[in-house]
């Protein structure tokens, strides 16, 4: 019988977690008469500050005839962390991974089934149909953002993609190993390659607690995604310093010929002034961007853990 891992990444979400666990048992049991599959859930915990653990503990009893494995980070990793653990710890035939909220609903997982023994694709992804329900600024700078990083990376990134995707086993191990410690996982499903079939599905509200995403949050993993599939912007950065090599040419051609004709005129300080501020930001920019490079290649070349767990049921 094909065993299904449920992979769940968790931080501070004891409220919905009852919710959720409730809806897997629902769909698990629907699924093993339907399709005669197994199921294990994988719960990380990624250093919750409430009762996320003991719901857990309770999601065990709850699920008794079903595995359920659960880890608990020593603190917050952030959400690619949790995502790796659960790949790392699930040990099934195919993986699916999904947000505890109940904004990925587990009722959409015997569909992603059929659809993958249907067509027999590695990995069934989903995407929202509308971003009905998300604060329209929100909604304005993720556009801008997959358009962009379309533009720059050869990586494709599909918008309003989740991280809700029921994967197979050879795609899984795609996953596990690459070894980058920034992780981004909607540019790894993407890079890894494999056969994916799309579904979409409404937007759907949390079931309760609220977005773990601030707008400066969502702006640093913006830049983290960019950075880590497109080195585009060092490009520009080169490509702005040839072009300004081309107008200080032209500039220097304008002045002496001037000096030639009209003698030494006085006036011409603002100018001056203008570009010396406009070349000083481009080689602030550039330099900023160069750093950006700089400092993910320092903080892999120190190759730490993605995550340290300080509890699990496993031992
Ligand atoms: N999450 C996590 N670590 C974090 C932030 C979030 O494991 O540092 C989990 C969270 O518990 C949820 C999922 O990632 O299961 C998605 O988070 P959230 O609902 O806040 O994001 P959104 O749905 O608003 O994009
Ligand atoms: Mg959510």
């Amino acid at each position: 019988m094909p065993l299904i891992s449920v992979v769940v990444p968790c931080y501070n979400e004891a409220e919905s977690l009852p919710v959720f666990v409730q809806a897997c048992k629902d769909v698990f049991g629907d699924m093993q008469n339907r399709f005669g599959t197994n199921f294990e859930l994988v719960l990380v915990d990624d250093g919750s500050n409430d009762e996320t653990v003991e719901r857990f503990k309770e999601a065990e009893r709850e699920l008794s005839e079903h595995a359920v494995k659960w880890v608990s980070f020593s603190r917050n990793f952030g959400k690619e962390s949790a995502l790796l653990a659960g790949l790392e710890h699930a040990h099934g035939d195919y993986v699916a991974t999904m947000d505890a909220d109940m904004q990925d609903p587990p009722s959409l997982l015997p569909e992603m089934y059929e659809r993958m023994l249907e067509t027999g694709c590695d990995n069934v992804a989903t995407r929202r149909a509308t971003r009905a329900g998300e604060p329209p600024v929100r909604s304005f700078f993720s556009r801008c953002f997959y358009k962009l990083i379309n533009g720059i990376s050869s990586t494709e990134f599909v918008s309003g993609e989740r991280d809700y995707r029921l994967m197979n086993r050879k795609m899984v191990n795609a996953v596990i190993s690459l070894g980058e410690s920034n992780r981004f996982s909607k540019g790894i499903f993407s890079w890894v390659g494999f056969k994916t079939e799309w579904i979409s599905y409404d937007n759907v509200e949390r079931a309760a607690g609220e977005t773990k995403w601030s707008f400066f949050g969502l702006t640093r993993y913006a830049l983290d995604g960019i950075t880590a599939f497109s080195t585009a912007p060092l490009q520009i950065a080169s490509f702005s310093s040839l072009l300004l090599f081309l107008l200080f040419l032209v500039f220097i051609v304008i002045i002496v010929v001037r000096r030639l004709v009209f003698g030494d005129p006085v006036a011409g300080w603002a100018s001056t002034a203008c570009i010396i501020l406009f070349v000083g930001a481009i080689q602030l920019a550039c330099l900023g961007i160069i750093g950006q490079y700089l400092a993910k290649t320092y903080l892999e070349a120190k190759s730490r853990p993605s995550y340290i767990v300080k509890e699990s049921n496993l031992d």
